[in-house]
């Protein structure tokens, strides 16, 4: 086949800030678990925009929401001084999603702060864990600290950087922010070890995903809320990757039996087709910590972004997107195994539901997902040493037949 559109990569080179290390294809179009590049080329998704797109890219369902929204001509950002008929529905039902957060603080139900992209939602769950401390806790303001884990990714904000493990995300951005602790992942005797009177709370991934998708010790999870709840920790659960069904359940802390205080979701959130994100945690505890005006955002809960949300969690419903990831992330582990076994370059599989990690032995993985690109396959490394398998949650079995026939290509010489 012929080379790509160079002039489009030419436009993002000169006139756009280096960000990514991109890939070298033009996506022209998607649907489902396939993406057509410029030339009419199609390749399998298995990267699904970091879980972005779990429900499988333009579900019809969230699709048509979108459309009708934009032809009734009640999508566009009104102001979140007025009400809407959206925000509130969307709201209802997010909180209405996730079990009881915080709930030693009673049966009030959850509240929700809706924002864009998942960052934003860090931040407000900073903003929330460091209020609680001095609130709640006692805590001189200016004093709270806030235990994370290294290798942790929760996005690329200012304060979000400054409790980075990665150089490259951090240097030279000073002055940075303090307040934040970070132990190894996994380590709970490390977070014990942590904790100081100015402790208020634990900020976790409950698997890291741009980590190398790491899979903490079991228990890892109920040591933290065991923890949380001797310390009076509010412990914040960001399920924007590895939540809404990615790992085989609704949520990824379910697979411990436990409940955080603070939960962080984004990206699937609106089916990957507008961004919106949310912190969410007890009616009661949100009460508290905000009141009007400390937080805002213009386009936190606009409608478009609530009509995808609302369709989104439909979705996930109706279809089981969570019984879908664990069906056939087991199945498709089970065969990715067993190329391991045959490979000489792999190290190590991981996996849970459809979130899957091959770690190559060279550390080299992106040079094998660039092999994988040649095959048809858009996979992304992460960490440097690990093959990333996230497709949409709706890949068929004909789908997984075409991955796991080209990893075997790649992987077994
Ligand atoms: N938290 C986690 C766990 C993530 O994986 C990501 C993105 O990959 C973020 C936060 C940041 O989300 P966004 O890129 O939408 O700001």
């Amino acid at each position: 086949s012929t080379e790509s559109d160079t002039s489009i990569f030419n436009l993002e080179g000169k006139f756009g800030a280096h960000h990514y290390s991109k890939i070298n294809l033009v996506v022209r179009r998607a649907k489902g678990c396939w993406l057509t590049d410029d030339k009419g080329d199609k390749y399998l998704d298995c990267l699904a925009a970091y879980s972005a797109a779990n429900p499988g890219h333009h579900h019809p369902v969230i699709t048509n929401a979108l459309l009708n929204a934009l032809t009734g001509n009640y999508a566009s950002v009104i102001s979140n001084v007025v009400f809407t008929d959206s925000l509130g529905i969307f709201l209802s039902e997010c909180a209405a999603f996730a079990p009881q957060l915080a709930p030693r603080f009673g049966a009030h139900g959850n509240k929700v702060l809706a924002k864009n992209g998942g960052v934003e939602s860090v931040e407000t769950a900073i903003k929330a864990i460091r209020y609680y401390g001095f609130n709640q806790k006692g805590i001189e303001d200016g004093k709270q600290e806030i235990v994370v884990f290294n290798n942790n990714f929760h996005g690329r904000t200012i304060s979000v950087v400054s409790f980075s493990s990665s150089k490259k995300y951090k240097d030279g951005f000073g002055p940075l922010l303090p307040g934040f602790v970070s132990v190894p992942f996994g380590d709970l005797a490390a977070v014990k070890k942590a904790v100081t009177p100015n402790t208020c709370g634990i900020l976790v991934e409950p698997l890291q995903g741009e980590g190398g998708m790491i899979i903490p010790p079991k228990g890892f999870l109920k040591g933290l809320r065991e923890l949380a709840d001797e310390k009076d920790l509010f412990l914040v659960c960001d399920e924007i990757q590895v939540g809404l069904g990615r790992t085989g359940k609704r949520f990824c802390f379910e697979h411990e039996g436990i409940v955080p205080d603070g939960l962080i979701l984004g990206k699937a959130l609106s089916g990957g087709l507008v961004p919106l994100s949310v912190f969410m945690t007890n009616a009661q505890v949100m009460d508290m910590i905000f009141s009007k005006g400390s937080d805002g955002s213009t386009f936190g809960g606009y409608p478009l972004a609530c009509v995808a949300g609302a369709a989104a969690l439909k979705v996930f419903q109706d279809e089981k997107l969570d019984e879908q990831a664990a069906e056939k992330g087991a199945r498709l582990k089970q065969r990715i195994e067993e190329i391991g076994k045959r490979s000489p370059y792999v190290k190590a599989v991981r996996g849970l539901g459809l979130f899957i990690g091959i770690e190559v032995k060279d550390g080299n993985a992106m040079e094998f997902c660039r092999k994988l690109m040649k095959q048809r396959l858009v996979v992304n490394d992460s960490h440097g040493h690990t093959i990333r398998i996230s497709p949409p949650l709706v890949i068929n079995d004909e789908e997984m037949d075409f991955m796991v026939e080209r990893l075997e290509r790649v992987l077994v010489p």
